[in-house]
């Protein structure tokens, strides 16, 4: 049974020793000022340094907060799943623990939910400081998936309150590699939204690597969507154009007695098909890894310490 009017907040959380203490009392001390009964619940996503230890800090001398720690680190995504499994308020709410996503809209975002609203989205107004590139690469990726899923997503962010009824919505889907974002839209419920500016991060840096992110990326799209599947068929349509106009013209050539030797086309060709062949077999593959993946139904995480919950 949910705790009546508790607001449960999940932080998951890597390699954040420093800002561990910081964020919570942030927090606490604005909740406590409003009058909002709350948990904290920080998953630590198998954190090399000491996050653990100073959760088990917070944990010993505050009854609201609460720690999970994970075997090794599984992602955010993971760790965002764990924590609402872990949560017993009537409505939970995720953010970053780097203060990335301001506290000081955690209020209005409950008080959004007292009115009646089951999911209130943080929407960036503004992407804060990137490099252009990063810029350039999660507006390509979000533009894919929100053409995949029919869902807005240039914006969305995992700064988002849930109702307990989507909290339950989302913890009853059995896919192993859940993409929170859009999947909190896509249990649908009344929704809101709520622009914020995104913060800059103070201590720490960011966890992302380009490559970690372009791994993110495809996880994410193919987890979600079978569209890069059509783009295959679409390619061979394309190939199949091409075909007709080349074979006519060599035909043509052959027929007229003026067929050149022609090697150059035939490695281009060989060259042209290899490539699409080879493509293509990538993206089936990639999609059977995932149905491996799902069918071995391995656990999202693997929690080996908790404290407080
Ligand atoms: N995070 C996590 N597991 C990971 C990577 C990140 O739990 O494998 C957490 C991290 O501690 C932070 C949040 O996810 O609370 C966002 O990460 P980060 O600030 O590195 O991402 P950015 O803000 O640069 O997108
Ligand atoms: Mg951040």
């Amino acid at each position: 049974m949910a705790v009546k009017d508790q607001l449960s907040i999940i932080i998951p959380s890597y390699n954040e020793q420093d800002n561990i203490h910081r964020t919570f009392h942030k927090i606490r001390d604005l909740l406590q000022k409003k009058n909002i009964p709350f948990e904290i619940i920080f998953v630590d996503d198998g954190s090399r340094d000491a996050t653990y230890l100073r959760i088990q800090e917070l944990s010993s001398e505050y009854s609201e907060a609460k720690g999970i720690s994970f075997s090794r680190n599984f992602g955010k995504e993971s760790a965002i799943f764990a924590g609402l499994e872990a949560a017993v308020g009537a409505c939970c709410l995720i953010m970053d623990c780097d203060l990335q996503h301001p506290p000081a809209m955690i209020p209005e975002m409950y008080r959004l939910w007292q009115e009646g609203y089951e999911v209130v989205e943080g929407v960036k107004s503004s992407r804060g400081k990137e490099n252009p590139f990063h810029t350039l690469c999660a507006r390509s990726f979000y533009h894919i998936i929100s053409k995949a899923t029919g869902i807005d997503m240039s914006k969305a962010s995992d700064f988002k309150l849930l109702d307990r009824k989507a909290v339950e919505a989302l913890l009853i889907l059995p896919e192993r590699a859940p993409f929170f974002r859009a999947l909190s839209s896509w249990v649908g419920f009344k929704t809101v939204t709520l622009p914020f500016e995104v913060e800059e991060r103070v201590i720490g840096s960011s966890k992302w690597s380009i490559w970690s992110l372009t791994k993110y990326a495809i996880r994410n799209i193919t987890s979600f969507s079978g569209a890069p599947m059509q783009l295959i068929t679409l390619l061979g349509w394309v190939m199949f154009v091409i075909s007709i106009v080349l074979g006519i013209q060599s035909l043509y050539r052959y027929f007229s007695g003026t067929a050149q030797e022609g090697f150059t086309t035939v490695i281009l060709l060989q060259l042209m098909i290899g490539s699409a062949l080879m493509l293509s077999l990538g993206i089936i593959g990639h999609y059977i890894s995932r149905i491996y993946d799902e069918i071995k139904a391995r656990p999202r995480y693997i929690i080996s310490k908790r404290c407080g919950c």
